[in-house]
């Protein structure tokens, strides 16, 4: 049997204009393929390193003492990443929950968290208390600033000089734009706000929200003196494979304190017993590199097909990538309805459920999600959501492999079309 994405109810004319697209993106996709295999050689060669052994995939009950999963994952994780210690757990429940546990390990009562990346992604909002929450760090008496990108989005050296204050004791920096509709910071630029930072005080710890940024340059936040980088292991480095989880990596120093927050004072790193986690850990970190190549051709297609159907898209198709987010400005509630529809319409998964605009924790609008994925809530795998709130962008992200994504993507152009939001080009 031969099988066509027409079998999936996409038209001839998106079809071809689809096809010429992806002609012209064929030099781009050989660069992220590129980038993979040298990623894929960082991940090995970690590996090699810390001595992976099938013992590594075993697992331990109760305590988890000398867990030689849980000290070989962390080992991995540090040595591809460029730092020097780091915490790859099953308990940590998000990226959110991630960037909690290390805030909370490094911030005293009386310190202050300068953001100089602007304001943070939403759910970090009532993790800081800029948004009054029950366990934020502003009821324990850490205070917060934040200096905003400059208009074009880049950072603002001179501000963030400013701003740094005697209390002042983490700087953070987002790299991913996140819901918001600036420019993701590539790593070189991370470099020079670090360097910022440290020539005014070198003691300052900067902290580097490193979510949907993993393996998508040949560097991390990690090789340029980011002293802690955080994730979430449902995205990128987890390569749709980790079933959950989060990691905390970076000096070993700091990674201690973030221990005795993470699981007790005086147990710090030593415990945590997890059975099933370690092997499609590994077996995802492995892959990561080559699923991230995956993403970041879905984002330029879906950037490159939208563009050309007229609408606003960031990044645009040709710029250069630090993260997998593409935002498309749909302009409409419909349209952004529709998009997702299609997205999910397109997947291997629940491809017969309609996704509703709905409230989500942590988040101050309706949000609306589509990802039919192995993985609950994964967006490493083809995703989309949207807050409803103009200009009603969709952001964009994922795709365990090319064809699974561009399917998804044809499906959300089909979708537009048959709501009468979109004529196709000839
Ligand atoms: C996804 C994300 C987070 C954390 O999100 P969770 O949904 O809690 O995993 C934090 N920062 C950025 C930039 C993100 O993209």
């Amino acid at each position: 049997m031969k099988i066509s994405y027409k079998d999936f109810g996409i038209d001839e004319e998106i079809l071809r204009f689809a096809y010429e697209i992806e002609e012209g993106l064929s030099d781009r996709f050989h660069a992220f393929d590129a980038t993979a295999e040298n990623n894929s050689l960082k991940v090995i060669a970690a590996m090699q390193k810390a001595r992976i052994t099938q013992e590594s995939f075993m697992g331990t009950t109760g305590y988890g003492y000398h867990d030689i999963g849980r000290e070989s994952l962390e080992k991995t994780y540090a040595g591809a990443f460029g730092t020097e210690a780091a915490l790859v757990r099953p308990h940590i429940a998000s990226g959110t929950h991630a960037l909690t546990v290390a805030l909370s390990g490094l911030l005293r009562p009386g310190d202050e968290l300068l953001s100089v990346s602007g304001r943070p992604y939403d759910t970090l909002e009532e993790v800081i208390g800029i948004r009054p929450s029950t366990g934020s760090l502003a009821e324990y008496g850490v205070s917060y600033r934040e200096v905003s990108l400059k208009d074009e989005g880049f950072f603002d050296h001179e501000a963030i000089r400013e701003a740094i204050r005697e209390k002042t004791r983490v700087v953070a920096i987002q790299r991913s734009r996140g819901y918001a509709s600036r420019r993701s910071l590539t790593v070189k630029e991370i470099k020079e706000a670090i360097e910022t930072v440290k020539t005014v005080r070198p003691d300052l710890i900067c902290l580097i929200d490193n979510c949907y940024g993993e393996f998508v340059e040949e560097l991390e936040p990690g090789d340029v003196g980011g002293d802690v980088i955080v994730g979430s292991l449902i995205k990128n480095p987890g390569g749709g494979i980790a079933r959950c989880g989060g990691y905390i990596a970076g000096r070993a120093d700091l990674i201690e304190r973030i221990s005795y927050r993470l699981t007790s004072p005086g147990l710090g790193s030593e415990v945590g017993s997890s059975g099933d986690f370690y092997l499609p850990a590994f077996q995802g970190f492995l892959l990561s590199p080559s699923v991230v190549a995956s993403a970041k051709k879905a984002a330029v297609f879906a950037a490159s097909v939208y563009e050309h159907l007229g609408f606003c898209v960031r990044p645009l198709p040709d710029e250069v990538r630090t993260d997998i987010i593409e935002e498309v400005e749909l302009g409409a509630p419909e349209l952004l309805i529709a998009f997702c529809e299609g997205i999910q319409k397109g997947s291997y998964v629940d491809s017969h459920v309609r996704p509703e605009p709905s409230d989500m924790p942590g988040y101050d609008h309706d949000v609306i999600m589509a990802g039919g994925t192995f993985i609950s809530g994964s967006s490493i795998e083809l995703s989309a959501d949207g807050p409803l709130r103009p200009p009603y962008s969709v952001f964009f992200q994922g795709g365990l492999n090319w064809p699974s994504a561009k399917l998804g993507i044809l499906c959300s152009v089909q979708s537009l079309k048959d709501k009468g939001g979109i004529s196709i080009p000839r």
